[in-house]
Order: C-alpha cells, then structure tokens, then sequence
C-alpha cells in the first residue's frame, strides 16, 4: 500500500477502503461511497485508492470512466437523472426535464454554475409502470408532474437534503395485478431449505432437472445442467451469483421479487450453496435499485439470526453459506453474465471471451452460477413443492410461469404472473390495452411483434422474454420507438468490438436520417447489411440484439419507415447546407446565394 499524498481525501478515504477490506475486488463499492460523498470522484481519490489498492492508477480511473452513475467531474450536489425509457418518454418525459431545466436555469447534461444541481437523462430506471420517473441521487422519483417538479425545484433551491424530501415523491408500489406459483404464496423463510435437507441436495438437483427449469434471463438454459457443470468443476472455491441487474429497457419484475419476495430468492441461492457445495453467494443489485440495499441488508441479517446463513446452515454442520450484495452503477452490459463477474471483480463490465464459461472459470476464476434472481425463486419453490408439480404447469418446453412486467399503452401496468404458454392476445385483454399496433416482447433486444402475431404464446418455444411486455397502441408512431431503441444500444455498447461499437451507432444515425425525413432506399438497404454485421460478428449478446428493433421495424412495419423516406436516389447523412448555418449567421448572410441547391 502506498501512502496518499492527499491527506485531506486519505481522511475521508481511509475508512471506505478499511471497511471493504482493501480488497480490489470491491473497487466499484467503494468508488461508489466516494461518488455519493462528493458527488463526484475527483483524481485526488483515485490516486489515493489506486496507492491504497495496489492498481494502476489507469485500472481505478478506467472503472470510474465505465458506469455512468460514476462521474468523473462535478455532477452537483442534486443530480437528477431522467428515465429516456420509450415508455417515460411517450408519458412526457423529455418536456417534464426541459421545464425542469427552464425553471432551475439549467442546460441538460450540465451542472449549474454554483454546483448545486445539474440534469441529464438515463437509460430505463425499472419505474415504467408508474412513471415519468427519474433519480436523483440513487433515489427514485416516481410519477412526475409539473407540480411535483416544482416541488423538487424549491426543495433543491432551499438546499433540504433528499432525505427530507416528502416520502410521497419517492413511492415505488409493487403492482402485482396477476400473482401465479411464485407471487400468490409467502411461505415461511426456510421452508424451501428444509424440504432440500429432507431430500437431499443430489436428488433435489435430479428435481429441478426432471422440473425442466429453464433460465428465466431470457436465454433460457436448463439450470440443472449449469448446476451440475459448476458442481462438477475443480477449483478452490464455487460461487453463486444471482443477477439482479434488470437494465433491459421496459423490465421491472426484479424490481418486485427483490421488494417483497426477496426470502423467495435467497432460499433458492441456498439450496443452490448445498447443491454446489458453495459458501460464498454474491447479488448484483443494479444501481437503479440502490434504494433496496438497505431493506435486502436487513433480510440478509434477519435470515443469519435465523440459521438460515452463516455457519451450520439449520443445524447442519459444514453447511455454511452466506450471501453479500454488490451495487452496480448503471451499465446495461453488466446484466450479460461475464460483464457482470468482471463488474464484481471491481473491473469495467466488459464481456469475457467464452469458453471457458464461468461454470468452470467464473468469479476470481473460479466455478461460478449465475442465474437469473427469477430462477433460484422458482428453484426454491421446486425444491419446496417438487418437480411434478413443477413441470405441470406451462408448456412441454417451457415449465412452470414466467413473471411479465406490463407497460406503456394499457390501462393496468404492472406484474402479471402467467403460466407459460399465454398468448400475447390473451395479455392484452388481461391488462386492458386497446387498439394495440406492435408489442415488444422481451425488450428492445427481443422482438417487436405486429397485429398479426397476436395468437403467438409466451414461452421458449416461440416468444422467448425475460419479462418485458411494451404495449404500443395505433397513435404511436413505431419509428419513434424504433429511434429510441437505436439510441439505446448506441450509448449502451461497451465499445470493446468494432462492429458493436461503429454499428450501433451507424445504426442510430441512419435511424434519426430517416426520421427527420433525409432518409433513402439506400438507407434502408444500409441498416440491414448492418445488422447482418452486428449478428454475426459481434463479440457479445449486446452486439447480437442490437440490430433486432430496426430489422423488426424494416419487415413488420414498412409503412412506419417507407412514408419518411424522401426519395429513392442516395442522399448522403451529412447535410452540408445544415452545416454552413454557423457560417451564415456570423456572416449575417442567408440570402439563395448562401445556400447549397
Ligand atoms: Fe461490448 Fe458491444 Fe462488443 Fe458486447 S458486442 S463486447 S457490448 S462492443
């Protein structure tokens, strides 16, 4: 360790990094400490914790650079950040910051001239069901209005800490409307644990195998076989990982398990432990969800007096297991599960290459799960109520029920359990949507479904989700959504490969080309060479969806481009007429002759 030369900053540092141990595995938890103590992380910190750490200097600052809930230069001391989520922003969004800006004198993306605020937009915050929404500070603001903003204004202007703020602006309800075989029962803590001691941890795996539980990512890999690939590889330690970092746009359900089912997910992150004879357990909270860490703390602690953690689990001796939760900042590549280890490792969330998978080489290198937090729910209730039980419900390729989160043109928002196999018509008429044009099922890197694939079902088998469900009724223009999730991926990618990092924004900018009416039949033609490059050359799952939007859009919804297309000849996407505008007005001239034909 070397000594700081900052002796201000070692003071407030010292104990940050002694309370996480030192350790370079928690460089994320502890830039994330000093991000909320001074509202930024100034280069004095990241000296002092790259000396503390024992990492390069570049290693800290290229961490801090990553997330972006991590700023590298002042943000203020209110940094208010608004959902850019489809959803937030067809409920007034964009217009609810500009009047915020207007009535703080602000510019978005800039912090104020005496450092008190500052406002920018950010990917989806997990409140689409009852937004606008946005955050200020790591807390969430849900269903903004004018008046609420106003309030926040004069709240910020007279300098009350968020703490103080009426608890009203930051409500977050659950809006469970349709509750199935994972959300209609809240059995005792332990109940699950004890029903896998009493079976024993083989044939409770044998259950879960003859279950056919599937990862409830999206991906959908039968869990058993990654629970035994990681059982059955040698290494020093094995770890469970549950992924709770739900960033795909529109995807809200963790957000309800981790509020009120999180003893559900814990018992299933056990049962797992005695499975994979691991002792170390770690959730991966996204940063939008920080407002839970304190409530999930407290269940953990309740669990440990219980003897349902920590050293002889239920009096079983040598079943030790305990669970730590790690906080992420605002990457959507840290919900890919390599992304997400190296984010655990302290590190940029940049995805490994694969093989070898982190069932043999995962965590620290070592054999590691990471599941879904939806899986090791529905693990648990298997172990508790048996796999017949288990696989008699859904479809044959797809058991048990899938929890859906419901949003945008309907008028029941919220979560609905189903059993796999439900049409998407079936869906609709349950949530109360009318006139429904499209539905994207899965999120933006899912599928953007039209009128005619209504009767299609929810399973692996045909419409694969990880839960989201965007509903977009005949008003919405689909080019729009279409815009807002090319902007998405484009400020997403973690630019590590070419295809990615150049086509998500070649992407966004053909979009936006054809949406402000520049667009040809040329663009067209560019958009699906692009995507073909993006599928299939891109390093990572990000990269492989990406394009998935638009080429839904270019085959389902061809009214939706083709009316903006403004000819058929090549027209090219810098508009050098546009560009002389700074030209004419400095020259004061803007007369025919000042302009391009
Ligand atoms: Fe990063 Fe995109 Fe490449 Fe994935 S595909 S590694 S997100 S640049």
């Amino acid at each position: 360790m070397e000594p700081c030369e900052f002796p201000d900053i070692e003071q407030q540092l010292a104990p940050v990094i002694e309370r996480h141990g030192g350790e370079p595995n928690r460089l994320l938890q502890i830039l994330l400490e000093v991000q909320e103590a001074f509202h930024f992380i100034p280069p004095e910190a990241i000296t002092c914790i790259a000396g503390y750490l024992g990492l390069p200097r570049v290693s800290v600052e290229g961490a801090a650079g990553f997330y972006s809930f991590l700023s590298l230069k002042p943000a203020g001391e209110y940094r208010i950040l608004f959902s850019d989520n489809i959803t937030d922003q067809m409920l007034g969004n964009p217009a609810l910051m500009q009047a915020f800006c207007n009535k703080l004198w602000l510019e978005s993306g800039k912090v104020s001239e005496d450092n008190l605020v500052s406002a920018d937009r950010t990917s989806c915050t997990g409140m689409c069901d009852q937004g606008p929404a946005a955050l200020v500070n790591g807390w969430p603001l849900t269903n903004l209005n004018q008046d609420r903003l106003d309030l926040i204004g004069n709240l910020i202007r007279d300098r009350i800490p968020v703490s103080s703020w009426p608890s009203i602006l930051f409500e977050v309800k659950d809006n469970v409307r349709r509750a199935g075989m994972l959300l209609g029962k809240h059995s005792e803590p332990g109940f699950a644990i004890k029903a896998m001691l009493e079976r024993g941890a083989d044939a409770t795996l044998m259950a879960i195998k003859a279950s056919g539980l599937r990862g409830r990512g999206g991906a959908g890999f039968p869990t058993a076989d990654k629970w035994k690939r990681c059982r059955d590889s040698p290494g020093l330690a094995h770890y469970i990982v549950c992924n709770a970092d739900e960033g795909e746009p529109g995807t809200f359900k963790d957000r309800v398990l981790l509020n009120s089912y999180a003893d559900l997910v814990f018992e299933g992150m056990t049962i797992g432990a005695k499975v994979m004879n691991s002792a170390k357990g770690l959730l991966y909270l996204r940063g939008e969800y920080r407002y839970l860490l304190e409530k999930l703390e407290g269940v953990l602690a309740r669990r440990r007096a219980a003897g349902l953690l920590g050293r002889n689990i239920l009096g079983n001796t040598g079943f030790d297991f305990d669970i730590e939760i790690h906080l992420g900042a605002g990457a959507y590549i840290c919900g890919e599960e390599s992304g997400l280890i190296e984010s655990l490792e302290g590190k940029r969330g940049r995805p490994r290459n694969r093989p070898p998978y982190p069932a043999a080489h995962g965590y620290l290198n070592q054999p590691t799960v990471v599941n879904n937090l939806e899986t090791f729910a529905c693990a648990a209730a298997i172990a508790a109520h048996g796999s017949e039980w288990f696989a008699g419900m859904g479809t044959q390729q797809s058991s048990g029920s899938k929890i859906l989160s419901i949003s945008g043109d309907c008028a029941r928002p919220g979560i609905y359990e189903y059993q796999f196999g439900i049409s998407v018509r079936e869906i609709l008429d349950d949530c109360g949507a009318e006139d429904t044009c499209a539905v994207q099922v899965g999120g933006p890197s899912g599928v953007l479904i039209s009128t005619k694939e209504f009767g299609r079902c929810i399973s692996f088998e045909d419409l694969a989700t990880s839960g989201g469900f965007t509903i977009f009724n005949g008003g919405r223009d689909i080019l729009r959504v279409v815009q807002n999730f090319a902007h998405f991926f484009a400020h997403e990618s973690c630019g590590f490969c070419t295809p990615c990092r150049v086509g998500t924004q070649l992407q966004k900018k053909i979009v936006d080309k054809i949406a402000d009416g520049h667009g040809t039949a040329s663009d067209v033609g560019e958009l699906k060479n692009l995507g073909r490059i993006m599928r299939t050359m891109s390093h990572c799952g990000l990269g492989h969806t990406a394009p998935n939007p638009v080429l839904d859009m270019l085959e389902r919804f061809p009214h939706a481009y083709e009316q903006k297309l403004k000819k058929l000849a090549f027209e090219p996407a810098f508009d050098i007429d546009l560009a002389l505008e700074t030209a004419r007005r400095i020259t004061g001239r803007d007369d025919a002759e000042a302009h391009l034909p």
